[in-house]
């Protein structure tokens, strides 16, 4: 039995815009896959589906077996680390925002996250290291840091699926290869599901899921994929 699987899916806005239509694809324990496809193919609503944001218009998605609809709210989301695209980061310091899923994580751990994620330098700005506070009275983020300090948050709590929206989106060349690395090695001991607009950025997936229009155009590995283009 998958970890995840969508059988069917279909979705649409309750101002009557339909966004998603039959789309089915499994997530096997510990393996990555990527949803890939053009800007309003439907990415970002079908992770926010998966997380249960939204309640489904037609199909399921089974959770080990189990339709989520089934199952407590507060347990999956314990199981899902959801990143989304516009990350939001505590009003607090980068420790407050790190221990928020992982509460008595050793302070070697929360240097080690920080800098699996590229974030030492921001954190290194102020003398006050962890304890510096995120926002106007401290370290302003840019939309990547803030989105990549909600990703060391989601990979300290351990889920056993990781769902992230565009997670290498604003990154430079430097930090993009570094969190590939860091989403690589997190692969190990759990399955990812990513969202991204090029292929070229999800090239190490297990699977690539291509929507276009809301619907599954084509399912396969990168170089599967780069064959029939
Ligand atoms: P991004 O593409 O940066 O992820 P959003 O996810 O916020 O941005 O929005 C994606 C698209 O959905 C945009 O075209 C936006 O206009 C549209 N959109 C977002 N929210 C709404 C809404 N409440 N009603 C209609 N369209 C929306
Ligand atoms: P992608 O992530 O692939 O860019 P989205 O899931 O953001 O696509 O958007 C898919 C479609 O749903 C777009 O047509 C967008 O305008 C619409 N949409 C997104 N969010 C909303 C919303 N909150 N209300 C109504 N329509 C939305």
């Amino acid at each position: 039995v998958p970890l995840l699987e969508l059988r069917d899916v279909g979705f649409g806005y309750a101002d009557g815009t339909p966004v998603l239509h039959g789309v089915s694809f499994s997530v096997p324990a510990g393996s990555r896959t990527a949803v890939v496809g053009p800007s309003g193919a439907g990415k970002s609503t079908l992770l926010a589906l998966v997380e249960g944001f939204y309640p489904l218009t037609s199909g399921s998605v089974r959770w080990a077996g189990t339709d989520v609809r089934e199952l407590p709210r507060a347990a999956l989301r314990a199981r899902m680390g959801y990143v989304e695209q516009e990350a939001p980061v505590l009003a607090g310091t980068v420790r407050e925002n790190l221990l928020l899923a992982a509460p008595g994580t050793p302070e070697p751990e929360l240097w080690q996250v920080l800098a699996d994620v590229g974030l030492t330098p921001v954190v290194e700005r102020s003398e006050l290291g962890l304890d510096v506070l995120v926002g106007d009275d401290g370290v302003l983020l840019s939309g990547g840091e803030r989105q990549r300090l909600a990703i060391a948050r989601s990979l300290l709590a351990r889920p056993a699926l990781l769902l992230l929206d565009e997670p290498t989106a604003s990154l430079d060349a430097r930090n993009e290869t570094l969190l590939r690395q860091t989403l690589d090695a997190a692969a190990r001991d759990r399955a990812l599901l990513v969202v991204a607009h090029r292929l070229s950025t999800v090239r190490d997936s297990d699977q690539i899921v291509v929507l276009e229009g809301g619907r599954v155009v084509a399912v396969g590995t990168h170089d599967e994929l780069v064959e029939t283009d």
